[in-house]
């Protein structure tokens, strides 16, 4: 039986979650990881861009040379890809990885941009896609300069990006508001047990 035989009875079991940078993604997808009540494996994307300092090969992305990329791409192993805030720089989700994650019986976690959840809605139509919303535009501007991991021509482009990202929303299945993070930690959680519920009726 091959893996999407064993996927058919229950559908697919992906979970998207998207959200601008400075919504407080990457705190919510950790505690994700460690307290979701349904089993989770995040898919680690692969991606042109330079490492970040404490980043790991690997655990937060596969770091590829353009040309890398691209020879992947060309042998269809991304279910997705997209440039991401028109940096040049390529992000993609590696068929392995969603197979990797159902071979463990376990819900492939995406945490990827509005341009590939689009892309994964229309293969997987059955995704659980979960848009996550900062409070209001001048809370997601304060968090992404407390960051201070970007300069300022990075951060008007994230600005940007987010602001035409918004005009998706309506395709999401769940739109959370981080505004507190237990908070929305605790509704995504519901939001996947009942998924999985759902999907086991
Ligand atoms: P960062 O460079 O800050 O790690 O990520 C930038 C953006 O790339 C994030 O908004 C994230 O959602 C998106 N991203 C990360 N991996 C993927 C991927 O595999 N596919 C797509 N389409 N977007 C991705």
């Amino acid at each position: 039986m091959s893996v999407s035989d064993s996927q058919s009875s229950s559908g697919h079991r992906v979970v998207v979650l998207s959200g601008p940078s400075g919504s407080g993604k990457t705190t919510i997808v950790n505690r994700l990881i460690a307290e979701s009540p349904v089993k989770l494996q995040k898919s680690v994307s692969a991606t042109t861009r330079k490492p970040r300092p404490q980043e790991v090969e690997g655990e937060d992305y596969y770091f590829l040379a353009d040309a890398d990329f691209r020879e992947k791409l060309a042998q269809d192993l991304f279910i997705e890809h997209a440039e991401v805030f028109s940096s040049g720089f390529l992000y993609g989700t590696l068929r392995s990885e969603v197979e990797r994650a159902w071979q463990s019986k376990a819900w492939a976690f995406l945490e990827i941009d509005v341009e590939g959840a689009l892309n994964v809605m229309q293969q997987y139509p059955d995704a659980v896609t979960i848009f996550l919303k900062t409070p209001s535009p001048e809370e997601f501007e304060k968090r992404l300069r407390a960051r201070g991991t970007e300069n300022e021509a990075t951060i008007q482009k994230r600005l940007a990006t987010a602001a035409s990202e918004l005009e998706f929303v309506d395709r999401y299945r769940h739109v959370v508001v981080n505004d507190v993070l237990d908070r929305a930690v605790a509704e995504i959680c519901d939001i996947l047990k009942s998924e999985e519920t759902n999907r086991n009726a």
